[in-house]
């Protein structure tokens, strides 16, 4: 299973890739928000890498809670409190295990997931980071029952989310400041959704 040194990596991969997607993200929420997406992220993970040095967690859970409580303060906007509550529903819902296995993995994106859903009110289609959540959960669970260990539940969770961002392209924004644009906001992806495939990304390389 994996341990707190792979949800550290995580943590840091996340912060490295935020950086370096940065100004792609703001590209992406130039088209359809407010061009802040990529600033705001990379801002958050800044933040979780504060606090990484000032304490050490020494369980997966308490890793995604330090997470949670920094990108609540510090993303602002749309996606921070719907990320704070991601991380912090995914560590309540690891508790304080030490080495998570497929299930409990795979349980963690669900809760994480649910409280967006429970947060934002968005459902898959609306063309919001759910878009990128639901395909991971989904493709998590399917993993598990398959057999497929933690590492490749990660693997198959980052390859769908990946897919779905891809396919918020054509949809029509209902949910967020992408929806003041109505039917202008098809043909452009979903920067919340691209992020969320980033951070999964990560999970799965720091796992790997
Ligand atoms: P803001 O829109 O306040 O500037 P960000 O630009 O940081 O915040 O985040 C925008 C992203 O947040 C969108 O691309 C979308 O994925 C996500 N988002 C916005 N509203 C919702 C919602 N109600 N449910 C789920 N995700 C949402
Ligand atoms: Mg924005
Ligand atoms: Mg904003």
């Amino acid at each position: 299973g994996l341990g707190v040194t792979w949800a550290i990596d995580w943590l840091q991969l996340s912060a490295r890739k935020m950086a370096e997607h940065r100004v792609e993200l703001i590209e992406l929420d130039r088209a359809i928000g407010d061009s802040d997406h990529g600033e705001n992220m990379d801002r958050g993970f800044q933040a979780v890498l504060e606090k990484l040095t000032e304490s050490a967690p020494d369980t997966p859970g308490a890793a995604l809670k330090l997470a949670a409580m920094a990108l609540m303060s510090k993303v602002g906007g749309a996606a921070g409190p719907l990320y704070g509550t991601a991380y912090l529903r995914a560590s309540t819902a690891l508790g304080p295990q030490e080495d998570i296995d497929a299930a409990a993995l795979a349980a963690a994106l669900a809760a994480a997931r649910d409280g967006i859903v429970a947060r934002g009110k968005a459902e898959p289609g609306d063309k919001t980071m759910v878009d990128a959540w639901t395909p991971a959960v989904e493709a998590a669970n399917e993993a598990v029952a398959l057999g497929a260990d933690a590492v490749a539940v990660l693997a198959a969770a980052a390859e769908a989310a990946e897919v779905g961002a891809v396919t918020t392209d054509p949809l029509v924004a209902r949910k967020g400041r992408a929806s003041y644009l109505g039917e202008r906001s098809a043909g452009h992806r979903d920067p919340g959704a691209v992020s969320t495939a980033l951070l999964l990304r990560a999970a799965a390389t720091a796992a790997g």
